[in-house]
């Protein structure tokens, strides 16, 4: 979300309301941010307490459950966090705002209170406003992991999760028709079989990293020392451990190319660009998050192309097929053959059948992805005209043109004919 859109929307809600507008409720992001940066930067002494109300700091509604208010203080968090706003004092005060907001809202019993006595009430309760040392910057950082696409945090514990994988496989309406297995082959990185992910050579153990301690993570002091911020170890890159021997299969890393093959099933009435999930046929959790590679799996995509076919076109579950049909046919009613999937079908055309008319042959298209139910085949008449009549073939066509008392030709000579006559050989 760009904060200039958001802006903008600010501005209108101002104009509208004649004043700063603050603890509306409203629930859409751009007024959160207009809200924020109109309210809380600027406050108005005469109006406002020393410490904003925590539910306008969020912009969410005082019935807000859990899962609003972390998505509020996510949506602020992101749009005044240092790292975006570096040296700029306004946003860093949002920020503390909204963390110290977020710290009371996310705890039950602090909001309990805070309900009950406001500001007042948290004093003597161990959260003291302002007193940021007491937040929970893990819980800040995961969430912003989760946004950023790191770890999923699920009940505030980060589950270790490795990437997807896509692959292609090509595959015949035939086979969607049918339905088809397919052995697919592609490779992945995975727990190196030598040091079982460690990326220690075996024998050695790693060492724990002197930098973070073996946490993986360290902290550094944010925001003039107010504020502890915890980052991945740039020395360990969060593994915690150091190696120094490294593992000669993996070169240290804990993880192998590795090829894969697997058979997947292709459901019948499939279509092209569809894609088939094979749960945990991914990538393990990366080694920095989970040397062993415990966790869960990434999945496998397997994306469908479905070869052009010669003859038949798809149209949603129905085939589209050009027959090709005389201009006797046409004009006397036949029966010709019209070729589907499952081999030919015969088709009775009537006399005067035009060039373009369409048959709807039932149950002979593709089953429906979901319902299995078939769709039509759908035969589109191609009026094809004799490229060279025979002597016989010309004298009829001329008897029957007279018949229609249309102006036709007049006999001609082969274009070679033509060709002598020109230049007089
Ligand atoms: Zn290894
Ligand atoms: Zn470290």
């Amino acid at each position: 979300m760009r904060s200039g859109s958001s802006e903008e929307l600010g501005s209108g809600l101002e104009q509208r309301h004649g004043h700063r507008s603050l603890g509306t409720g409203a629930d859409s992001a751009g007024c959160v941010y207009s809200r924020a940066s109109a309210g809380c930067l600027v406050p108005s002494v005469e109006h406002m307490p020393t410490t904003r109300d925590y539910y306008e700091v969020l912009s969410v509604e005082r019935n807000a459950d859990g899962d609003e208010i972390k998505r509020a203080y996510r949506r602020l968090a992101m749009k005044y966090h240092p790292d975006r706003n570096p040296g700029d004092p306004e946003a860093e005060a949002a920020f503390k705002e909204c963390a110290e907001a977020y710290e009371v809202l996310s705890d039950e019993n602090k909001r309990k209170i805070y309900d009950q006595y406001g500001h007042e009430g948290l004093r003597g309760h161990g959260a003291a406003a302002h007193d940021f040392t007491r937040m929970n910057p893990e819980d800040i950082f995961s969430m912003f992991n989760d946004i950023f696409g790191g770890g999923r945090s699920r009940g505030g514990r980060r589950v270790a999760r490795g990437y997807d994988l896509e692959t292609e496989v090509q595959i015949t309406l035939n086979d969607v028709l049918e339905g088809t297995e397919r052995d697919v082959e592609f490779t992945r990185m995975d727990v190196c079989d030598t040091c079982s992910g460690s990326g220690a050579k075996p024998g050695s153990t790693p060492e724990t990293c002197s930098t973070c301690g073996g946490q993986g993570k360290v902290q550094q002091a944010g925001l003039g020392g107010m504020f502890r911020m915890v980052t991945t170890c740039p020395h360990c890159r969060g593994r915690g451990t150091v190696v120094k021997e490294k593992c000669e299969t993996c070169r240290g890393k804990g993880r192998i190319s590795k090829p894969r093959s697997l058979s997947v099933r292709i459901p019948a009435g499939i279509h092209d660009g569809q894609v088939v999930r094979v749960q945990g046929e991914g990538e393990p959790p990366p080694a920095e998050i989970s040397p062993t590679g415990e966790g869960v799996r990434g999945d496998l995509h397997v994306v469908v192309r479905i070869k052009e076919h010669e003859f038949f076109e798809r149209e949603g579950d129905n085939l589209l097929v050009a027959v090709p049909i005389g201009f006797t046919q046409a004009s006397l009613g036949a029966e010709i053959e019209v070729p589907t999937l499952e081999g030919r079908h015969t088709l009775k055309v009537p006399a005067g059948t035009q060039h373009g008319a369409i048959f709807r042959i039932k149950d002979k298209g593709l089953p429906n992805l979901r319902s299995s139910r078939r769709g039509d085949l759908i035969a589109i008449t191609n009026i094809e005209i004799p490229k060279k009549l025979s002597k016989t073939q010309e004298k009829l066509l001329r008897e029957f043109a007279e018949t229609e008392d249309k102006n036709v030709l007049p006999e001609s000579h082969g274009f070679l004919d033509k060709l002598k006559d020109m230049f007089g050989g």
